[in-house]
C-alpha cells in the first residue's frame, strides 16, 4: 500500500503464532526488532514473545477492544510524526476476531503505509486440515452470545452453499452445535482444536440433536469450528411467499396478473394445491 505522506512512518500489522512459536517468520522478527514501538493486545502476553526472540527492550503499550479508538490515535500520532509502529494482537493475524481494523482505517484516512506481514490465522488453518471444501469458504468469527441473535445470524446462513468458519469459546461450543444443528440440520462439520499445538485435534463429524455425533464431546482448548455448505439444491424459499396466502393473491391481482394464473402461481409458491388456495378465498369472500 504506498500512500502520499512523505514524513510518516510506516505501521506494520504482524501476524504472530497461534501456539507454536516456530511459526513466528522471519520477517516478523525483524520488524519487531526493528520498529520504534509495539501496540500489543497483551503487553505482559508480547513481552514473553519478544523475549523468546531476544527482543529486548522494546516501548510496548496497550491495544485492545476497550481502548481501541484511543490507542489508535496514539498510534496514528507517533506514526505521523515519523516513527514506525507494529500492531500485534495475542494470537495470529490482528483484525480478525481481534482489534486492528480501527488502526488500518485511520492509517487509510492519514495516508500512512499500511504493510501487513503475514502470519498464521486460526480459522485458515482449520479449513486447511478440515477436509471441507477449501475453494469457497466465508468467516464469521464469533457468533452472538444471545440465544435469539445467535439463531436470527444462523438462520441467515442456512442456504450458503461456501464453507463456514466460525470462532468459539470450549465452554459455549456445545450450545453453539446445538443451535447449528436446529438451523443446518446433519450438515458435515469439524472442530479444529489447539492448532499447531502439542494437542492439536481434528475432531469430524455430524451436526447432531445433541450437538454432535462424535465419540467424546470438545469441551477443552481453543477451537475453531468448520461448517459444510448447504446442498447445491437446497433453495431459500422465495420472500414473499411469507405473504399470507390471500393477501399474495391480491398483490399478484393488483399487480394485473389473471386471478386464476395468481391463484396458480401462490399454490406453486406456497407448497399447496389450487384447491387450498381456492378454499381460503371462499373462506375470506364469506367473511366480508
Ligand atoms: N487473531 C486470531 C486469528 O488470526 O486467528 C484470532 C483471535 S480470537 C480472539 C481467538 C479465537 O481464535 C479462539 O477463541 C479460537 O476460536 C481461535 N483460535 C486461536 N488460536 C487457536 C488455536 N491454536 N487452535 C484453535 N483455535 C484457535
Amino acid at each position: 500500500m504506498q500512500t502520499q505522506n512523505q514524513v510518516a512512518g510506516k505501521l506494520y500489522l504482524v501476524g504472530t503464532p497461534i501456539g507454536n512459536l516456530e511459526d513466528i517468520t522471519f520477517r516478523a522478527v525483524r520488524v519487531l526488532r526493528e520498529v520504534d514501538f509495539i501496540a500489543a493486545e497483551d503487553t505482559r502476553h508480547t513481552r514473553k514473545l519478544l523475549t523468546h526472540f531476544d527482543i529486548v527492550g522494546k516501548d510496548l503499550f496497550s491495544y485492545h477492544e476497550h481502548n481501541e479508538r484511543d490507542a489508535a490515535r496514539q498510534i496514528m500520532e507517533r506514526v505521523l510524526r515519523g516513527e514506525h509502529g507494529a500492531v500485534v494482537s495475542d494470537a495470529g493475524m490482528p483484525g480478525i476476531s481481534d482489534p486492528g481494523q480501527e488502526v488500518v482505517q485511520l492509517a487509510i484516512a492519514s495516508e500512512i503505509d499500511v504493510v501487513v506481514v503475514p502470519g498464521p490465522s486460526a480459522g485458515i488453518t482449520a479449513l486447511c486440515g478440515s477436509g471441507i471444501a477449501t475453494d469457497a469458504f466465508s468467516f464469521y468469527g464469533f457468533l452472538p452470545r444471545e440465544t435469539n441473535r445467535r439463531k436470527q445470524v444462523l438462520e441467515a446462513l442456512q442456504y450458503r452453499k461456501e464453507t463456514m468458519i466460525f470462532y468459539e469459546a470450549p465452554h459455549r461450543i456445545e450450545k453453539t452445535l446445538q443451535a447449528m444443528h436446529e438451523v443446518f440440520g446433519e450438515r458435515f462439520v469439524v472442530i479444529a482444536r489447539e492448532l499447531t499445538k502439542i494437542h492439536e485435534d481434528f475432531i469430524r463429524g455430524v451436526l447432531t440433536k445433541e450437538g454432535v455425533s462424535f465419540a467424546e464431546s470438545p469441551k477443552k482448548g481453543e477451537m475453531v469450528i468448520v461448517v459444510q455448505g448447504a446442498e447445491e439444491t437446497a433453495k431459500e424459499p422465495a420472500k414473499n411467499t411469507l405473504l399470507p396466502i390471500i393477501d399474495h393473491v391480491q398483490m399478484l391481482v393488483n399487480q394485473g396478473v389473471d386471478r386464476k394464473e395468481a391463484m396458480r402461481e401462490v399454490a406453486k409458491l406456497h407448497g399447496v394445491s389450487r384447491r387450498d388456495v381456492y378454499q381460503q378465498l371462499l373462506l375470506e369472500d364469506k367473511n366480508k
